[in-house]
C-alpha cells in the first residue's frame, strides 16, 4: 500500500503520505480532519476509557476499537461507519489513537 501511494504522487519529491491516507478516504466528507489529542488518547488509555468517551461524546461519535493504523484500520472504519454513522455523527473516536472529525 505504501508503495502504491508513492507511485500516485504528483511531485517525485513529495513525502511518503500517511498510511492513514485511506480512512481520511473512508469518511464521507469534504473535509476530514485526523488529530492525536492528547486529551481524548489519555481518556481511551484508560481502562474504562470507551464508557468515559460515551459519557463525554454520547451518540455523536462512533468509536472504533483499536487496529494498528493502515489498511487494516481503514476498512474497519468503513464497517463501522457504514453501520453507525447517523444524521447526529459529528466525528469518529479512535480508541488509543485519535480523532477523526
Ligand atoms: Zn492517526
Amino acid at each position: 500500500m505504501v508503495n502504491e501511494f508513492r507511485t500516485h504522487l504528483a511531485r517525485a519529491d513529495a513525502p511518503t503520505p500517511s498510511v492513514e491516507a485511506i480512512l481520511h478516504a473512508v469518511i464521507p466528507d469534504k473535509y476530514v480532519d485526523h488529530t492525536h489529542a492528547d486529551a481524548v488518547v489519555a481518556i481511551t488509555n484508560t481502562r474504562d476509557g470507551l464508557a468515559r468517551i460515551r459519557q463525554a461524546y454520547g451518540e455523536t461519535v462512533v468509536v472504533i476499537p483499536y487496529v494498528m493504523p493502515g489498511f487494516d484500520l481503514s476498512r474497519a472504519c468503513a464497517q463501522r461507519l457504514k453501520a453507525e454513522m447517523g444524521p447526529k455523527t459529528l466525528g469518529v473516536i479512535l480508541m488509543n489513537h485519535g480523532v477523526f472529525s
